[in-house]
């Protein structure tokens, strides 16, 4: 659990909303650990899906996962790698079907209770800025800031559609909606952890905000909440 020697700044909120660019702009500026857990979900998702095991595979998932080796490294390039089993996968997390795997493999108890302590324990150690969407609610349920980052549905889908057409790959607007709100039903209504905002969270909605925007108003939220 954290402990109160380091700051948690925790972000939750739905697909798209833009809480990983918010979360590493706030971490750089305040000098705190940037954590993107969804990052350690996907992660899970494409070790699965090497060993051939689908996202609703719940008996293949849990046979599975003591397997998985994850190492976080914050290298030089201010980015978060994935190290899976030894191998640097930080690239090949980030396409649809990995966002599609990790939101299945986050339903699995398994899954959640061999991440949760890899989550706490950088808190327990670092000050930190942390995304997600249980995390103010399940991880850091003690986290000094509490913030839910979120916007419209079309607003989100229309992010991701640029993040992913910048990227080049070849998307419709309409199936990365589709997919957007698909995973916010999934990640909303699981039973276990599932998306909500913290009772004592403040709600940010960032649909007509600028980065800059969002990034002043945390500040603004954490030097209230934290000092
Ligand atoms: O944030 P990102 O889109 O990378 O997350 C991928 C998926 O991982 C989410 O759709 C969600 O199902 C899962 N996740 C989760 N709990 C977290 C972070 C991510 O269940 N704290």
């Amino acid at each position: 659990m954290n402990e109160t020697k380091f700051v948690s700044v925790a972000i939750d909120g739905p697909a798209g909303a833009g809480k990983s660019t918010i979360a590493k702009r706030l971490a750089a500026e305040l000098g705190y650990l940037y954590v993107d857990t969804g990052a350690i979900y996907r992660t899970v998702g494409y070790h699965m899906s090497l060993m051939g095991i689908g996202p609703r595979d719940a008996d293949g998932i849990r046979r599975c996962i003591d397997d998985v080796n994850i190492r976080i490294e914050h290298q030089a390039d201010g980015l978060q790698h994935m190290i899976l089993n030894g191998e640097d996968v930080t690239d090949r997390i980030r396409t649809p079907e990995m966002s599609k795997m990790a939101s299945g493999v986050a339903t699995q108890s398994c899954v959640r209770d061999y991440l949760l302590e890899m989550q706490r324990e950088l808190a327990a150690t670092h000050n930190v800025v942390m995304d997600g969407r249980d995390i103010g609610t399940v991880v850091l349920p003690n986290a000094q800031v509490k913030v839910y980052l979120t916007a419209s549905a079309e607003v989100r889908a229309e992010r991701r559609w640029r993040e992913l057409t910048a990227k080049g790959e070849n998307v419709r607007f309409e199936d990365v909606y589709t997919d957007v709100v698909k995973r916010d039903e999934q990640d909303m209504t699981r039973k276990i952890a599932p998306l909500k905002c913290a009772d004592d969270a403040e709600v940010l909605d960032c649909s007509y905000l600028t980065i800059e925007q969002v990034v002043a108003e945390m500040k603004a939220i954490i030097r209230r909440k934290a000092g």
